[in-house]
């Protein structure tokens, strides 16, 4: 049995589309047709048949350069094409030219590959088709591939919910990592090399394409940035009032339905909302907002045939770089006044001001409602596809059926735009050298630090650990990403702290201030501490021998009513500390001079 083709005859129906953007494939006489379109968008080049075209594409134009940012794990070149009128494309070189860049990426999820052939045929068009005026007043960064490894692990069965193409690469890259919540902890070489990309060329606009996956509708494009549930507030303005209706009328003038972001509260109904929420800096859209670079994610529609969906894409990207021709600049200065803004108290977080805890969307029944919430949350008018409920006889439960029948309807659109987990400013942060991993990761984000180079005793606040649980909401015990995540909670302590010779210094006044507060503070859940990089705090390494802490203790209990009395309400308290003697005598411990004062001290220092 062909189980892939399997998978997509179970696919639902889905709608005869045709569009004006259809205008765009390539003839079957033009020398630059791509394997793609030849295959009338049943197949998508592997990585080398890819480079090996763009190779030649960029040895034929001077409009296009091709440039290596980085290697994957296996070896593979992450190539990025530079495509700009300018003689020298180098990031200096283009920095001076002062045109707007526009830095875009397909592939962080190779199966969802759309962008890397809608990115050839453009290109193409740009170098020998009738659209290099493109590149008159904008410099167009494209990353065809950015996971390259996953590319190759190729195969028919690997996007079972996609309508093609036939090969479709895997979801995580070679060390089974997610890309795309890897932009906080940085722990791949991929993501690495894109945030080089962003500390060297200043990308003005950053996108990133993706497939979705889950329910039915009639969009096959959406996108967006973060709305108000981010710290970019004039970047949020902008995508929402010039970016969007914009790219709206271009994608509809090509026949495409272009939509917001969609996640279903409930994936069996969608008549019961939808969810808009900042995942936080692990994700690329909130990684770039929180940097102050205005980020749009694409969401292609899994369910759409591959033809349209690339195409819908073709138009997206034209559409963007002609916008950024005239509105590039007004778009560098709200950048440079979002980069300007220092909160004094900055949260860590964003909920849904109608939602009570944590949006689940794997148990979305889950989710409740608060009825004592402030503002009711806004409306969508939903262009959706008519399903039914039905009763399974293997699992006996109910699944969803989508019909392909368009219907309308009026959902709730709920939105993360209620700031949570303040956290006051500190003018800096002091990071010892024993952190050298963390320093490092600061640094590969291009948070501008000192070193200081004879230790130093500052006046700083820390945080002690009180409470530590392994895992978050969604993972609890279980490695997630490769990391045993952790969350706790804190007391703070003011201390005058020796900082030794090549710790760090790091400033909240610059424009990754911002990011550098969510990867320190503990409570931000894509802060190094969560992500698990400072567990050998929780580990205590000195003791004291019972046959010297028991006539010790005896001793403290005489010298002190005071004790006496802390130690009598314990025992009264805390049956199992009544009889443990380890605890005891450990408490006892906890008291003496002879204690660790650094167990459980997060060594990170705020300075204010
Ligand atoms: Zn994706």
């Amino acid at each position: 049995m062909n189980l892939s083709s399997t998978a997509q005859s179970f696919l639902p129906p889905v709608m005869d589309w045709h569009g004006r953007s259809e205008s765009f494939i390539a003839k079957s006489n033009n020398p630059w047709i791509t394997t793609t379109e030849k295959s009338a968008f049943e197949t998508t080049p592997d990585y080398k048949e890819t480079m090996t075209w763009f190779k030649k594409l960029a040895a034929a134009t001077p409009l296009l350069t091709m440039v290596s940012i980085g290697k994957s794990i296996e070896g593979r070149d992450i190539y990025m094409i530079i495509a700009s009128t300018e003689k020298n494309t180098t990031a200096a070189a283009l920095k001076k030219s002062g045109k707007p860049i526009l830095l875009a990426q397909a592939g962080i999820h190779s199966g969802e590959i759309d962008g890397k052939d809608a990115g050839m045929m453009l290109l193409r068009d740009i170098a020998f088709g009738n659209k290099k005026t493109l590149l008159d007043r904008v410099n167009f960064l494209f990353i065809p591939i950015l996971s390259v490894d996953a590319h190759e692990h190729s195969s028919p069965y690997n996007r079972p919910n996609q309508r093609g193409p036939q090969n479709q690469g895997w979801r995580t890259n070679a060390q089974n990592l997610n890309l795309n919540r890897d932009y906080a902890k940085i722990d791949t070489r991929e993501i690495r090399s894109v945030i080089q990309v962003m500390n060297e060329y200043h990308p003005v606009l950053y996108m990133d394409i993706h497939v979705t996956d889950g329910v039915d509708y009639q969009y096959d494009i959406t996108f967006g940035g973060l709305g108000l549930q981010g710290n970019s507030p004039g970047i949020a303005q902008w995508l929402e009032t010039t970016y969007k209706p914009a790219a709206d009328k271009d994608l509809t003038a090509n026949g495409h339905i272009p939509g917001q972001l969609l996640t279903a509260l409930n994936d069996i109904d969608f008549s019961k909302g939808n969810v808009l929420t900042a995942g936080g800096p692990r994700f690329s859209d909130s990684y770039g907002n929180i940097r102050h670079m205005a980020s749009i994610l694409v969401e292609n529609h899994s369910l759409k045939p591959f033809k349209q969906r690339v195409l819908g894409t073709y138009v997206l990207l034209e559409s963007t770089l002609k916008l950024l021709t005239t509105q590039g600049k007004t778009l560098k200065e709200i950048t440079e006044k979002d980069k300007a803004i220092r909160l004094a108290k900055v949260p860590m977080a964003w909920k849904i001001p109608q939602m009570d805890g944590m949006v689940n969307f794997e148990r979305a029944a889950n989710v409740k409602i608060s009825v004592a919430a402030t503002a009711p949350p806004d409306s969508l008018n939903l262009l959706g596809i008519a399903s039914r409920i039905l009763k399974s006889p293997v699992t006996n439960a109910d699944y969803v059926e989508w019909l392909g029948k368009p219907v309308t309807m009026t959902i709730v659109n709920y939105k993360g735009t209620e700031p949570t987990d303040f956290i006051t400013r500190p003018k800096g942060y002091w990071i010892p050298p024993s952190c050298d991993d963390v320093i490092a990761r600061l640094k590969l984000h291009g948070i501008k630090m000192d070193v200081i180079n004879e230790a130093r005793e500052v006046a700083v606040e820390m945080y002690r650990i009180t409470k530590y649980v392994y895992g978050d909401d969604n993972h609890q015990l279980e490695p997630f990403e490769g990391h045993m995540q952790v969350s706790g909670t804190t007391k703070t302590e003011t201390r005058k702290q020796l900082f030794p010779a090549g710790a760090v210094y790091i400033s909240t006044n610059q424009s990754l201030g911002h990011l550098a507060m969510l990867l320190l503070e503990p409570v931000s859940k894509d802060s190094y501490f969560s992500w698990g990089f400072f567990q050998s705090i929780f580990q205590r390494t000195e003791y004291i021998e019972p046959y010297i802490m028991e006539p010790m203790a005896k001793k403290m209990l005489e010298d002190s009513p005071d004790l006496q009395k802390e130690f009598e309400e314990k025992k009264a308290a805390d049956k199992v500390f009544f009889n443990d003697q380890n605890a005891i005598l450990t408490w006892f411990y906890s008291k003496t001079k002879f204690y660790d004062d650094r167990y459980l001290l997060y060594p990170v220092g705020r300075e204010f």
